[in-house]
């Protein structure tokens, strides 16, 4: 049978675990990122990986990596969230010669919209797009149960749409207009020191404080928007129009079937905020009656290493 073993690759921790066949992960392993570079990194995944061979009855035939960057043919081209990685590694070489393995390295919205795809909300849908809303905005892209990895291994950078003509926010690419500038927790944090900056009044901080955080968490926002915070409805309202704008374009190109929905402000925010979104995609479709799924991703922290060991299947 053997073992397939997913590895999600974060800013902050590596998280391992053995997945089976019906997409259930178990005994998993966590360690911090290192932040001393490739090598470190490398040195992390690979005891990850060892721990969880060594209780394994069956060998291991395959890892699977989701990493925090574009990927093209195992090369993770750059990864900001991760230190030393501003130029090209070879992530996928370097561990297939560690462990001695085969390794499949993905992009980790596209290896998490995968699991979902597979094994989770998204199951049964054909073509599907995954939207991951945290300090970014991550984008996947499954077509006929395949990740989609485009001509050189970055598509699916949903974030990045544009959703102006010219100008616009700045956007941490360095570009600007795109929709993570509008929907991106970081984003959103800027734009709310810039509105307290210009006197607008605005809970947000003292929300923040009370709940012992240093920056504008998913529950904060939350909590703010169930308050009725104007300067945090306004912003929401801001997030979910410009999300609404590049959603659609991309349903339009695409027939779309379903749309899954994950990351800290999706999971905090819930199915009504889903639902939000897809009332303001719905008004743009050219097809807008032909039935539609958006749905909340279902496997949690799991999604990551699910499907990274799913990529070592079929992906
Ligand atoms: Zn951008």
């Amino acid at each position: 049978m053997g073992t397939h073993i997913g590895v999600d690759l974060g800013g902050t921790k590596v998280l391992a675990a053995r997945v089976d066949q019906n997409g259930r992960a178990e005994g998993h392993v966590k360690q911090v990122t290192p932040v001393e570079g490739p090598e470190a990194v490398v040195a992390a995944i690979a005891e990850a990986v060892e721990t969880i061979a060594n209780g394994c009855d069956d060998p291991v035939v395959g890892v699977g990596i989701g990493a925090p960057g574009p990927i093209s043919d195992g090369v993770m081209l750059h990864a900001p969230n991760l230190s030393g990685f501003d130029d090209a590694v070879p992530l996928g070489a370097m561990l297939e010669e560690r462990l001695g393995l085969p390794v499949v390295l993905g992009n980790d919205a596209n290896v998490g919209t995968f699991g979902e795809a597979m094994f989770g909300a998204a199951r049964g849908g054909t073509t599907v797009v995954g939207c991951w809303l945290g300090t970014g905005i991550g984008g996947g892209l499954v077509l006929d149960g395949r990740v989609h990895h485009g001509s050189s291994g970055t598509a699916g950078e949903l974030g990045h749409v544009p959703v102006t003509m010219d100008g616009g926010r700045w956007c941490g690419c360095g570009r600007h207009g795109c929709v993570e500038a509008y929907a991106g927790r970081a984003a959103m944090a800027a734009a709310v020191q810039e509105a307290i900056a210009a006197g607008e009044r605005t809970s947000l901080p003292t929300i923040m404080a009370s709940k012992g955080k240093d920056r504008l968490t998913s529950g904060v926002w939350k909590r703010a928007l169930k308050d009725g915070d104007p300067l945090a409805v306004r912003l929401m309202e801001e997030a979910v129009a410009a999300l609404g704008v590049a959603i659609a374009g991309v349903v339009n190109v695409l027939d779309v079937d379903t749309v899954v929905f994950g990351g800290g402000l999706a999971e905090k925010l819930g199915q009504e905020h889903v639902d939000r979104i897809a009332d303001a995609v719905r008004p743009r479709l050219i097809a807008p009656e032909v039935p539609r799924r958006w749905v909340l991703a279902e496997l949690g922290d799991d999604s990551g290493v699910i499907g990274a060991a799913a990529l070592t299947h079929t992906g």
